[in-house]
C-alpha cells in the first residue's frame, strides 16, 4: 500500500535522527511491501532562514496533503535573539494547533537493558515500567487568554466540554488496546475546569465498560510515579499538567533520547521525539537516533494501523539495545559506543534478520 510521509527535519540533530528513521521505513517498506513517500517541508530555525517564518504556509499545505508527519525537532542558539513569537519553537506550537493535533502520546518504557540508568530505587521498577500519558495538547493555560498589566499578569484556564471529550475517548480507546486500565489526573479539588474534566470522564467512561477508570490529584500523581510507577499504565490529563508529569515519567526511564511521542488529531498524526534539536552535540555523531526511530514506529501503529510492522522495529531496538549497542547518551562509563548512522544501520540489519 502506498503511504505519503510528511518529514520536517528541522534543526540541530533533527536531520541526523530522521535520517535514520526513514532509513528503517524503507527497509519495513521493502520487507513487507509498503511504499512509504517521503515529502520534505520546512519548520523551525531552517524555515526562518529560508522563507522569514518559522511555519511557513507551504508546510501547512504539505501537511494537509499527506497521511502523518514525521519530525525531527527545531530550535537553537542562533535564533535564541529573536521574539517570543519569532522564534523556531513557534512553528511547533503552531503546527499541533493548526492540524488540529489535541492528543498527545507519551510513552515511558524503561527498557530492561537500560535499568541502570533509572534513578528509582531497583525494588520499584522491577520487571520494567510501562506508562502511557494521554495529554490534552491544544487547550488549557497555554492558550488561554494572556494579560499583562503593569505588575500583574494573568493566563486564563479554559477548557470546553468537547474538548474534555474528544481527549477522553481517545484515552478510553487507547486504555482498551492495553491493560483496560486509566487514570485520570486532575485539581478538582480545586480548579473549575479539572471539575469539568473530572464530570465528563465520569460520563465517557460509561461508553467504555470494559476499562476501569480512576480519578488522581496531580500533585498526588507526582508523588506516585516516583513512588509506585508500576501502578500505571495509561494516564490521562490536561496540557499542563501532562507536561510536567510526561517530563517526569521520561525521567525514570533513563534517558529523553529513547522516548518517542505522538501528536493525534481526527484524522492526522505527528510523530517526533521528545527531545530538543541538541545544539550542543548536533553534527558530532552523537545523537541517539532511538527516540525518533520508535517515532517512526508509532506513526506505523496509530495512523498507518501497521501493528506488526510497529512492533518489529521495537524489537530490533530492544535486540540492538541486548546486543550491548549503546550511543554516547546511553553508554557507561568506558564502554564502547556507536554513532548516530551506526545505531540506524544496527536496527535496519536487525529488521531485515
Ligand atoms: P534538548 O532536549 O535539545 O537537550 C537536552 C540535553 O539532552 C542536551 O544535553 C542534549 O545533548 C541531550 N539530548 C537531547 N536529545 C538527545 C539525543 N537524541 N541523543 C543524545 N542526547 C540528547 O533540550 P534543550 O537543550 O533544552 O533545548 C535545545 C533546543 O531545542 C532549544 O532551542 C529548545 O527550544 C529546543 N527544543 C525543541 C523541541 C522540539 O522541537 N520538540 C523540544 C524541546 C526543546
Amino acid at each position: 500500500m502506498d503511504y505519503k510521509i510528511a518529514v520536517i527535519k528541522g534543526d540541530g540533530i533533527g536531520p541526523e535522527i530522521i535520517d535514520q528513521a526513514i532509513k528503517i521505513l524503507n527497509k519495513i517498506g521493502e520487507k513487507y511491501n509498503h511504499n512509504f513517500q517521503y515529502i520534505e517541508a520546512l519548520a523551525g530555525g531552517a524555515a526562518i532562514d529560508k522563507t522569514g517564518s518559522p511555519l511557513p504556509e507551504e508546510t501547512l499545505e504539505i501537511c494537509r496533503k499527506t497521511d502523518a508527519l514525521l519530525f525531527g525537532a527545531v530550535g537553537g542558539p542562533k535564533w535564541d535573539k529573536l521574539k517570543g513569537t519569532e522564534k523556531p519553537e513557534q512553528g511547533l506550537l503552531k503546527l499541533r494547533k493548526k492540524l488540529g493535533l489535541y492528543a498527545n502520546l507519551r510513552p515511558a518504557v524503561m527498557f530492561e537493558e537500560l535499568k541502570d540508568a533509572c534513578p528509582l530505587r531497583a525494588d520499584l521498577v522491577k520487571g520494567g515500567l510501562d506508562i502511557l500519558i494521554v495529554r490534552e495538547l491544544t487547550g488549557g493555560i497555554y492558550f488561554g487568554k494572556k494579560t499583562t498589566m503593569g505588575d500583574k499578569a494573568i493566563d486564563q484556564m479554559e477548557y470546553s466540554k468537547y474538548e474534555i471529550e474528544r481527549i477522553a475517548h481517545k484515552a478510553f480507546q487507547i486504555a482498551q488496546r492495553r491493560n483496560k486500565k486509566l487514570v485520570s489526573v486532575d485539581k478538582a479539588n480545586v480548579l473549575e475546569t479539572s471539575r469539568l474534566w473530572r464530570r465528563t470522564f465520569k460520563e465517557i467512561a460509561k461508553e467504555y465498560p470494559d476499562v476501569e477508570l480512576s480519578h488522581m490529584y496531580v500533585d498526588n500523581a507526582a508523588m506516585q510515579l516516583v513512588t509506585n510507577p508500576k501502578q500505571f499504565d495509561v494516564i490521562a490529563t490536561e496540557n499542563m499538567f501532562g507536561d510536567i508529569l510526561s517530563d517526569e515519567a521520561s525521567v525514570i526511564t533513563g534517558s529523553i533520547g529513547l522516548l518517542p511521542s505522538a501528536a493525534l488529531g481526527v484524522n492526522y498524526g505527528m510523530y517526533e521525539p521528545i527531545h530538543g534539536s541538541a545544539p550542543d552535540i548536533a553534527g558530532q555523531g552523537k545523537a541517539n537516533p532511538i527516540a525518533t526511530i520508535l517515532s517512526a514506529a508509532m506513526m506505523l501503529k496509530y495512523s498507518f494501523n501497521l501493528q506488526k510492522e510497529s512492533e518489529i522495529i521495537e524489537n530490533a531496538v530492544k535486540k540492538a539495545l541486548s546486543l550491548g549497542y549503546r550511543t554516547t547518551d546511553i553508554a557507561k562509563n568506558g564502554e564502547q559506543t556507536v554513532s548516530t548512522k551506526e545505531m540506524g544501520d544496527i536496527v535496519t540489519e536487525l529488521i531485515g534478520q
